[in-house]
């Protein structure tokens, strides 16, 4: 009898964590949502329900404080942003196509991807971080190339042309890259093999995320994969999303289980009825959203880049970025909110009152 009791105990409890995998809409704030607390507000009373921190703000006491006031914790993985590796290992720099070091893209500074110790100090990043914190999800970003996309002008360089990178593009490939130096093998793969270049660089990217998927799958099953990205249309900047970023959404969308597009309209110079529209195309193309998988939880833009987004704007802007099948939305960022307190009475009258975000 005392069996039966302790099988129909892990009946239910299998029932009822069942049920909680139903998530709600998500309401999050990325950045350092920290600093909302410390200027006084709390999470909860915000009508928050999930924060999307960086991994350079997130530590115990704001694991112990987010989970106090009920929230999800996802935090922000930066993949391939090379800025801070790259001061003590040089080699791993991505090389363009005259066999230099590719300079900075504006603010950001990329990497070689193939680099193996790279890959390793990022694997044992991530793997402290889900060891010491059962954390809802990890969600990547810098998934990309060497690139600058957010702004209207962008910044895009051919990468990477380093030894490591085109001999193992030749032998995946099974192509002899002829070429005595770097300028030669480069000229040669673009003028006679450009196809499988391209092909072979977003291989490498998707590398990255189904075995960064898999360490968080292996450490903590219940936890997402979500995965932040440049939502360019593909054919925009003559098809530099997958040219250039080298991103496949499809891939994505069949790799992760949320896909976050980061909808900056203000930094891409389009109206906040974009982050709407793009939404129903992801769906649309990807299936996204409608299928129960991946999720759709975009972020939205609040910063005053390149101009000033006010709060009428932001509450626009948070709407358009709601619509169905997304089921959950955040905003760039903390400090844009902190910076202008009609933005957080925005948010709070959406998270707290709006059907659309229930
Ligand atoms: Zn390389």
């Amino acid at each position: 009898m005392k069996n039966f009791f302790v099988l129909l105990a892990v009946i239910m409890i299998s029932c009822s964590s069942g049920e909680e995998k139903k998530l709600p809409f998500i309401r999050g704030v990325y950045g350092n949502p920290g600093a909302l607390l410390d200027a006084g507000y709390r999470y909860d009373s915000l009508g928050m329900n999930s924060v999307f921190v960086r991994s350079v703000s997130f530590n115990r006491e704001f694991y112990e404080n987010a989970r106090e006031q009920g929230m999800k914790i996802f935090v922000e993985f930066p993949t391939l942003l090379g800025r801070d590796y790259l001061s003590s290992h040089p080699e791993a720099w991505p090389v363009n196509e005259k066999g230099e070091q590719a300079p900075p893209a504006s603010w950001f500074m990329g990497i070689c991807p193939t680099d193996q110790d790279f890959w390793d100090y990022r694997v044992g990043q991530l793997e402290d971080i889900l060891r010491d914190f059962d954390v809802d999800g990890i969600f990547l970003d810098y998934v990309h190339w060497h690139a600058q996309f957010e702004t209207s002008d962008p910044i895009l360089p051919e990468t990477c042309f380093c030894d490591g990178c085109t001999g193992l593009f030749s032998k995946d490939k099974e192509l002899d890259v002829q070429g005595g130096d770097i300028p030669e093998k480069a000229t040669w793969i673009m003028e006679n093999a450009d196809r499988e270049w391209r092909d072979w660089r977003n291989s490498i990217l998707n590398g990255w995320v189904s075995g960064m998927g898999e360490i968080v799958k292996d450490m903590r099953p219940e936890a997402l994969l979500g995965i932040f990205y440049c939502s360019w249309y593909p054919e925009e900047h003559d098809s530099a999303l997958y040219r250039t970023l080298g991103i496949d959404v499809a891939a994505f969308a069949r790799l992760a289980d949320v896909l976050s597009p980061m909808l900056f309209h203000k930094m891409k110079e389009k109206e906040p009825s974009w982050a709407g529209e793009y939404i129903r195309w992801l769906d649309e193309h990807t299936g996204a959203g409608t299928k129960g998988k991946p999720l759709i939880w975009p972020i939205v833009q609040s910063h005053n880049n390149p101009q000033v987004v006010s709060p009428e704007e932001f509450r626009e802007v948070m709407l358009e970025g709601s619509v169905y099948p997304g089921s959950g939305i955040m905003m760039f960022s903390d400090r844009s909110l902190l910076e202008d307190p009609g933005k957080i009475e925005v948010m709070k009258d959406l998270y707290l009152n709006h059907p659309g975000f229930r």
